[in-house]
């Protein structure tokens, strides 16, 4: 099995709760690197990997070990930006960057309410933004030293995270040829 040390281009991970920028962020980070991207809740669409949906959250009830399952061929290969809400059930193996998008409530209240989620699920995600509930799972599930926190409130920060992530692939290739 592939491990980091073999990885000629490495696997980044955008987390972040819900409307901090985590699809649009790995977006312009694809295509200003060429790294390929791997929308997390598109496979489990697709791939039926959950077990129905969350009536009362309007989300789907994860099946964890078939998304890993389904992501291990593409995530061993290297060279991926993956895009998810959530990361403790990935293998450790996986990742070189661990990047946790966070956003102020004020900013990111708004933006879930324009995407047409119910009240108790916009007050949910704003909360757990407040309790940093992302940043502590990436802090526990992955070693300090490769988790970054990043503001995203505003076009400019995106902009900047993306320069700045791909400054940060630039330099693995060059220490991984
Ligand atoms: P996520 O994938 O984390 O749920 P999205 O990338 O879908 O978030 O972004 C949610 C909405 O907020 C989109 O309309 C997007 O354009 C906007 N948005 C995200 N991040 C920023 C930012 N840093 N500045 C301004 N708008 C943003
Ligand atoms: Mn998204």
């Amino acid at each position: 099995m592939a491990t980091a040390a073999d990885r000629k281009l490495p696997n980044i991970l955008i987390t972040g709760t819900p409307g901090t920028g985590k699809t649009t962020t790995s977006e312009l980070l694809a295509i200003a690197t060429g790294l390929n991207n791997i929308n997390v809740g598109t496979i489990v669409k697709e791939k039926e990997c959950h077990e129905g949906v969350d009536k009362e959250f309007d989300a789907f009830i994860l099946d964890e070990d078939k998304l890993v399952d389904e992501m291990e061929e593409m995530m061993s290969a290297g060279g991926n930006i993956v895009d998810f809400h959530s990361c403790d059930f990935f293998p450790e193996r996986w990742f070189d960057l661990i990047v946790v998008l966070r956003t102020y409530n004020e900013i990111l209240y708004p933006r879930l309410e324009s995407r047409g989620y119910k009240q108790h699920k916009i007050e949910e995600n704003v909360e757990a933004e407040i309790m940093q509930v992302v940043l502590e799972e990436a802090r526990e599930s992955y070693k300090p030293e490769i988790v970054i926190e990043l503001m995203s409130n505003t076009v400019e920060e995106m902009e900047s995270n993306v320069n700045r992530i791909e400054e940060w692939v630039e330099n693995y290739k060059a220490n991984h040829q």
